[in-house]
């Protein structure tokens, strides 16, 4: 019977779009299992491309006449297609410095951290630093962070600063902490923590979200033959694992001179939608200078700016409308002052400027709510240069279930990552509590709450895998299948949004859902190839799917050998 609808509708589709002109296309990719990710013609066998878009999605002998003598025509011999995955949130170069520097991904144990820097720190000149990012400490025995001894043991000398994945906490060593100034007298910077020995009072190497730059800007600064290369490698990370637009969350101006540099020089094939930071001089510029839309072939974008309102659960900065079931004497902090944020607000909406923000906590989410919310009464449609702003939160990850219809009433999107719940999930019934996980990660509240939900990798807090990202949303489960008390199965989402998390939601997102996120035709030409059906494969088969082919702008950009 579902054999007979696929069919059915095959054929259907190929008299809706046969092709009107004689025109040959520049590919043809024939025996493909094409999800459009389009409601109304959800399935196809051949995809023709002319230039950069989509010029016939239909069967594959409809599509032979598109074959002319210069056509190259691709089998797909069966491989699933789906519209060009996007991250919609993603640090790109950040991506980059974890390939370049100490990357401490699947580190497990404190041993086997103190390990991978004893090996740097040998290989390292006296008084050079050594940096490194990726630690996460929750299925380490016992799960506790490190501190500035254990790391003096393996470098006394050098100094060496080492994140924690998230980017929401950093621990530093002894020397590190000398250089930067850093003792028991140094006052918390505001939207940061100085983590101290609870008996001796002195700083014990963690420091929490701003205090990070205490230390960090003794580190010398990278070369920009260094920047360049992140992104390269980035990129090229990126390109590989099938994903065809990345949603930059925040950076500066000289990351867009890196990008238009390379794009010139067409070593760049990745689309980029870039947000800088803000309230301060880059959010600034923006409103000044005014968005960059659909450059180089509409690769780049930014006309964003991102906000960072509170820190990490993980670290125990998210901003909570409670204490911290695990630390009653702290609730975590705003890492942003209202004062600063609503002049931005107002000028943004006047100015067409979308703005996403950074939101962990309940407290921070209903924090940045009632700010939108405000900013949106106070600048009628009339008054604003694009009428329906498409503002975002980012993370949206613990929710008072009062605030997610909000979200649709509003026209905020949440913006969330199912890797983070897979991960998160071990620690968070302990920072919350039970009754507060409902509410948290809950994309499946959300999308029935009227809201598109695009979703994103937060790489490098998470590997940035779009397999694992999938898996995630569907299965809810970790890597192994495990669920464990208060993860909400209910929250996960079918296979059909968690296609549309990746490819319509987040083009929604940047405006761009007339240009692409689903396969139809007069839409950019951009694919994902995977070697495996994840629409219907058994949920832990979606990890080991690999992507075989990543196509943008009608170009092949990747092919697996
Ligand atoms: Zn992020």
């Amino acid at each position: 019977m579902k054999l007979l609808v696929i069919v059915l509708s095959v054929l259907l589709l190929s008299l809706v779009s046969t092709p009107q002109r004689s025109e040959s296309a520049d590919i043809v990719f024939k025996n493909g299992n094409v999800y459009t990710a389009n409601d109304k013609t959800p399935k196809a066998q051949a995809i023709a491309v002319k230039a950069d878009k989509i010029v016939f999605v239909g069967t594959n002998a409809a599509a032979q006449k598109l074959v002319g003598p210069n056509t190259r025509v691709v089998d797909l011999k069966g491989n699933t297609v789906l519209p060009g995955f996007t991250d919609a949130h993603q640090h790109l170069s950040g991506v980059g410095q974890r390939e370049m520097t100490l990357n401490l991904e699947g580190t497990t144990s404190l041993e086997d951290l103190l390990a991978k820097v004893k090996a740097r720190v040998d290989q390292a000149k006296p008084g050079q630093w050594v940096t490194g990012r990726g630690w996460i400490e929750t299925h380490w025995q016992p799960p506790v962070f490190p501190t500035r001894w254990d790391l003096d043991k393996v470098s006394p000398n050098n100094p060496v600063i080492l994140g924690r994945a998230d980017g929401h906490g950093a621990v530093a060593n002894s020397a590190a902490l000398k250089l930067a100034n850093v003792d028991k007298s140094t006052p918390n910077p505001f939207g940061g923590e100085i983590s101290k020995d609870k008996q001796s009072g002195e700083p014990n190497g963690m420091l929490l979200d701003a205090a990070q730059g205490l230390v960090r800007r003794r580190v010398p600064p990278t070369t920009a033959a260094d920047d360049e290369r992140e992104v390269v490698l980035g990129a090229k990370r990126d390109v590989e694992l099938g994903w065809t637009q990345v949603q930059d969350a925040g950076g500066d101006y000289g990351d867009v001179d890196i990008f238009k540099k390379l794009y010139a020089a067409g070593t760049l094939k990745l689309r980029i939608y870039k947000a800088v930071y803000g309230p301060g001089p880059q959010a600034n510029r923006l409103l000044n200078e005014g968005a960059i839309i659909g450059e180089f072939g509409n690769r780049l974008t930014v006309r964003t700016i991102k906000v960072v309102s509170d820190g990490a659960l993980g670290s125990r900065g998210a901003a909570l409308l409670g204490p911290y079931s695990d630390a009653p004497d702290t609730s975590g902090f705003l890492t942003v002052k209202a004062e600063d944020l609503r002049p931005m607000l107002i000028d943004a909406l006047k100015k067409g400027i979308q703005v996403e923000t950074h939101a962990i906590g309940d407290r921070a989410n209903r924090f940045i709510l009632d700010e939108y919310e405000t900013a949106l009464k106070a600048v009628p449609v009339s008054e604003r240069k694009v009428a329906e702003p498409r503002w975002r939160v980012e993370h949206a990850q613990i929710v008072n279930p009062a605030d997610i219809p909000r979200f649709a009433k509003l026209g905020i999107i949440p913006s969330m990552q199912p890797s983070h719940a897979i991960g998160d999930l071990f620690f968070a019934p302990s920072r919350l509590g039970i009754p507060r996980l409902k509410g948290s990660y809950a994309w499946e509240s959300f999308i029935k709450s009227g809201v598109v939900v695009p979703g994103g990798s937060d790489a490098p807090v998470e590997r940035g895998e779009p397999m694992i990202e999938f898996y995630a949303a569907v299965a809810r489960k970790d890597q192994k299948g495990f669920s464990g008390e208060g993860w909400h199965p209910e929250e996960a989402v079918t296979r059909e949004q968690a296609l549309k998390m990746f490819t319509i939601w987040p083009a929604y997102a940047a405006f761009e859902d007339k240009l692409r996120g689903t396969i139809e035709v007069g839409k950019l030409a951009d694919l994902t190839i995977l070697s495996a059906d994840i629409m219907t494969i058994p949920e832990l088969e979606i990890l080991k799917t690999r992507c075989v082919m990543t196509v943008i702008n009608g170009e092949i950009v990747h092919e697996a050998t």
